[in-house]
Formats: structure tokens, sequence, C-alpha cells
């Protein structure tokens, strides 16, 4: 009862001749969905122990009596471990998720919600001297998707901008309509930049221009390939504008079909 997948090829040759090359691609489905399960389900298993030993560790740091001077700054190394486990975790789970599931009824999104929680999410991790603004449009209109997956790319990017962009410097979060009825959603930072080499690999799972970097910053290395899912759910395409050094702009590109201005209905 299982379904064939077959990937067909039109191959013209001469005198009106042509090959239909057909490949069944069942196999290597199969094994793709193998691996994807089998990734979805040790992040899974790796979540409970997880909370248990930050648990554990958070409690000993908050005993009233204080722990001698070595032992609270190893324990102290064990939670920032524990929760950037968890945080690689649940990325994990979410792109899982993002591969290897049809994506739930679309509906209309407020655009001008999606920016003001990306905002918050980035305020809530910018250190002083690292402003976060949010740039309106006059109306921000709508998307047609998913709230929780346009939340997680708008926020992996805010939260992006804010790791790569040291203080002082700027982050804006905003949406602009643009040609044909499309629209945009922007990510905009001062920070470091990227070099154009890097530009085309950077969605990639674990990709990163400066590993040590991005673990210093809380990066999974996962938060583009995120990103990237998700557009592809909505039809949207990612564009990256980069200047080493001078700051990085991110733009998600909805089709009309998606956007919509005006009041936003709910
Ligand atoms: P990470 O968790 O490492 O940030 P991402 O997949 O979100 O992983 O990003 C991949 C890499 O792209 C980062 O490690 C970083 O080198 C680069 N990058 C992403 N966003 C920015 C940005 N706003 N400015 C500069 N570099 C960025």
């Amino acid at each position: 009862g299982e379904t064939l997948h077959c990937r067909l090829q039109w191959v013209p040759l001469e005198e009106g001749e042509a090959l239909l090359l057909v490949e069944d691609r069942t196999e290597a489905m199969r094994l793709e969905r193998m691996r994807r399960d089998f990734v979805a389900n040790v992040s899974h298993e790796l979540r409970t122990p997880l909370t248990i030993v930050r648990g554990y560790v958070e409690t000993a740091l908050d005993a009233p009596t204080p722990l001698p001077p070595p032992l609270a700054g190893y324990l102290e190394q064990v939670h920032a471990q524990a929760v950037r486990m968890q945080r690689l975790v649940e990325d994990l789970l979410t792109l899982a998720q993002l591969e290897g599931t049809q994506p739930p009824p679309a509906k209309w999104v407020d655009v001008g919600e999606l920016l003001e929680t990306a905002a918050a999410q980035a305020r809530g991790v910018a250190p002083e001297g690292l402003t976060v603004e949010v740039d309106f449009p006059p109306q921000p209109g709508a998307i047609l998707g998913v709230r929780t997956e346009l939340e997680s790319a708008l926020g992996n990017l805010a939260l992006n901008a804010v790791r790569y962009t040291p203080a002082p410097g700027r982050v804006v979060i905003g949406a602009r309509a643009a040609e044909n009825g499309e629209g945009e959603l922007f990510v905009r930072d001062t920070g470091i930049g990227i070099a154009p080499e890097h530009l085309p690999r950077l969605t990639e799972r674990f990709y990163r221009v400066d590993r040590a970097r991005s673990r210093d910053r809380g990066g999974t290395g996962l938060g583009l390939a995120i990103v990237n899912h998700v557009a592809q759910r909505h039809e949207a395409r990612l564009f990256i504008d980069s200047a080493p050094g001078k700051g990085s702009e991110f733009r998600l590109r909805f089709p009309s079909g998606r956007w919509r201005e005006g009041e936003a209905v709910k």
C-alpha cells in the first residue's frame, strides 16, 4: 500500500525522437523520511532528561546556603550548557516538523502583530546600546499563512540581527509593499555583515561563518534553515543583502495571493 515516487525527465533527441527517463525515488524518499523521524525522535527523547538536569542545577544554584566558589562556577557552566542543548533540541524538533509535515491550514496573520512579537523577542536579548525598532507601513495588512511558523521565521531573523550586531547599533524589523501586489517582511541591522562567498550556503543546517561567535551568542546553526523552510511553505523567497562591516538586510518576499494591505481581518 505504499505510494510509488517517480521522477520523470523528458530528453529530446535528434530526428524527432525523445527519451522518457523514469527514476524510482521511492527508496530515497523512504530513507529521507527515516532520517527525519530519527532526528525528531532523538530530539524528543532528549527533552525530558535536559529539563531534569536543568531543574536540579537551578535548585542547587538557588540553595539557601551559598555554594563554595569553584562549585558554583562549575554549576553555572552546567546550567549554560543545558540551556544551549535545550535550544538545539527545540530547533531540531521545529526543523523536523517543517520538513516532514504538511502545513496546517493558512489564515490571515496580522503583519503589525508579527512585527511587534519579533521586536519584543529581540529587545529581550538586546544589550545596552542596541536599539530595536519596528518600521510600520501606513497599513500593515496581513499574510496568508501559519502564525507560529511566521513568528518563528521573523523571530529567528530578529535574534540573528541582535546576535551579529555589536553595540552601539540598530536593528529595524519592518514590512513594505513590493511591486505587483507582492509584499515583504524585512530585518535590517548595522552589524558585522556577511561576505558574499558565504551567502549561497547560509541556509544549510549548521552552516556558520564563524562557529565560535555563533556559539558564544547562543546560536544553534539552524535558524536560517528554519527560516528557509518557512519561506518555502509560504511560497515566499528569501533575499539577503549584506556588506561586511556595514550590516545586513534579510527579506521575506510573499506573492500577491498571500499578501494583503489594509486592515487585517482576524
Ligand atoms: P546561528 O544560530 O549560527 O546564528 P543561523 O542559521 O541563524 O545560525 O545563521 C547562520 C550563520 O549566518 C550565522 O552563524 C552567521 O554567521 C550568519 N548570519 C546570520 N544572520 C546574520 C546577520 N544578521 N548578520 C551577520 N551574519 C549573520
